[in-house]
């Protein structure tokens, strides 16, 4: 058992010492079959929420509603969930409601793939309801029961599936493939930001062409907003990825790059997919490096406004675009700028303002007009020779 298991067995222990059923279930069981590292521990129990919290000192409700409370043992945050069927859905989300249950096979039953219904118990032995350990052994993806009913149930499923297929490297097998290609219209009653996580682990994971290549084939990529038009640009995007991107910011600009679009048509894209403000912002800066690498080398003073970790992920992108690789010069041309930002500069607005220049715009302009021949390397940043230039 992985060291994140053997801690939290005393959790289950004591769980289990009340007369209850506990086990480890989800992602960090299937991680651990295959041998990877786990982030969260996640615990399924026929107990009550209200039982187990009269089992543990320290609880904190986090979905009490579906039956989740986190357990703290040591430092650490164990996320235990009742045991639970969910009945009828009318709106291809959530369930009308979810009913909690004393059987672990009613709840291995509700959960999306068969390599995601394992269970382990405490002591390492694991329950496979569904044949999951065969599909992980055979690196397949397969709903767990009817995959059309599934989808139907929750559309977020089918890029789940996506995302799992490249994360893990695994293909989806035929009937669940179809399923997806019949439902993928119902993504569009999905909130954004969900498909977005989706999305972004897809492009992020390790076997990002195969990813892609199910979402193209099943027809998801058009119920993505603003997609529609991009086929062809996508297509060769899921023929040329051959290793995930290193950040959410290089995912999404390889798509703002790959699709062309325009400073201001960053903003309206990433504002459909609901980002934060300042992935807007750093988009538009890595996007228009991103451009220029595929033509060619930065100016200095490109280098300089784009900054260190954007021209990382510019260069990133760039290279999967065909680009050459430029990462050792623009280490190089980084690290030898004169300044690396407005503070460094040797004069500020008030020594221009002491040395006689009248304050408003035309000392902003000035500023700017030093800090980009500092940068340029025409002038020493020293303030004598700066403010001389400017008199
Ligand atoms: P990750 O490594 O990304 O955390 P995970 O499999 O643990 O992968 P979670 O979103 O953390 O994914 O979900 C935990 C478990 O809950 C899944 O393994 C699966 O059993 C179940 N599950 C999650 N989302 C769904 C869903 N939409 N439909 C059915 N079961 C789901
Ligand atoms: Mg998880």
């Amino acid at each position: 058992l992985p060291q994140e298991f053997e801690l939290a067995r005393p959790v289950l222990q004591t769980i289990e010492a009340a007369g209850y059923e506990a086990y480890f279930v989800g992602g960090s069981v299937r991680d651990t079959i295959l041998g990877k590292s786990i982030h969260d521990v996640d615990i399924a129990t026929s107990a009550y929420p209200e039982e187990v919290k009269r089992l543990f000192k320290r609880t904190v409700d986090t979905g009490i509603e579906h039956g989740t409370v986190m357990i703290l043992d040591h430092g650490t945050g164990y996320e235990t969930t009742t045991f639970r069927s969910e009945s009828t859905y009318t709106d291809y989300r959530r369930p009308d409601q979810v009913t909690f249950v004393r059987s672990l096979a009613e709840d291995l039953k509700r959960r999306d793939f068969t390599i995601n219904a394992l269970a382990m118990k405490e002591n390492g032995e694991v329950i496979d309801l569904f044949d999951g350990l065969a599909d992980l052994a055979a690196k397949q993806l397969r709903a767990v029961g009817d995959p059309e009913q599934r989808f139907h149930e929750d559309a977020l499923r089918m890029m789940r599936a996506v995302r799992f297929a490249s994360q893990l490297d695994f293909t989806i097998v035929p009937e669940t493939l179809e399923a997806i290609a019949d439902h993928a219209s119902l993504l569009e009653k999905i909130a954004v930001e969900r498909t977005q996580v989706e999305l972004l682990k897809l492009l992020q994971g390790q076997a990002p062409k195969r990813g892609l290549a199910a979402f193209m084939t099943t027809g998801l990529w058009q119920y993505c907003p603003e997609f529609v038009g991009h086929r062809a640009s996508l297509k060769d995007l899921s023929e040329r990825l051959e290793a995930g991107l290193s950040s959410e910011t290089a995912a999404w600009t390889l798509l703002t790059t790959q699709f062309s679009l325009a400073t201001s048509q960053i903003g309206t894209f990433l504002k459909a997919w609901k980002t934060a403000n300042q992935m807007i912002t750093d988009v538009q800066a890595t996007t228009t490096a991103a451009r220029l690498l595929l033509e060619r080398d930065l100016l200095a003073w490109e280098v300089y406004q784009c900054g260190a970790d954007r021209l990382a992920i510019a260069n990133e992108v760039a290279v999967i675009l065909g680009a050459a690789d430029r990462e050792p010069l623009l280490a190089t041309q980084w690290t030898e700028l004169p300044i690396h930002s407005k503070k460094e500069l040797a004069v500020t607005g008030r020594d221009l303002m002491q040395a006689g220049v009248q304050p408003g715009p035309q000392l902003g302009a000035d500023l700017k007009t030093l800090e980009q021949q500092v940068v340029r390397g025409e002038l020493p940043n020293d303030a004598p020779t700066l403010i001389a230039a400017i008199q």
